[in-house]
């Protein structure tokens, strides 16, 4: 019967770490948006760096997004988006309001702060 001290784990991690990296250039990644005229442009962000859901276009100005085929509309062209797209864009945001009901919710059914 073996004694079971064979693994110990004297290598976890031990990786393929000091790849050719020199802390000069990050690695940055090229993401295409497009706006409702169709310009492309194609930003680089650093690859750890958090996309932006829209970009605006240099030569227009307009909101460009990253699906080709449905830019984001002008602002000017459409007053008012449907109430599901509007909810749909800002679900964050709704999350957020949700997170934030659930609190006062929360306060309210919880016991008064008793002294
Ligand atoms: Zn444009």
């Amino acid at each position: 019967m073996g004694s079971g001290n064979a693994i110990r784990g004297s290598r976890v991690g031990a990786g393929p770490m000091g790849e050719a990296e020199r802390g000069e250039a990050a690695p940055r990644v090229r993401v295409p948006f497009w706006c409702a005229n169709m310009h492309e442009t194609r930003p680089s962000f650093a690859s750890d760096a958090a996309v932006p859901e829209f970009w605006d276009c240099p030569r227009c100005g307009l909101p460009a997004g990253q699906d080709e085929a449905n830019p984001p509309a002008p602002p000017r062209n459409e007053p008012y988006k449907t109430h599901l797209a509007y909810v749909k864009e800002r679900r964050s945001d709704k999350d957020g309001a949700q997170i934030l009901a659930e609190a006062l919710e929360r306060l309210r059914s919880s016991s008064r702060p008793i002294y």
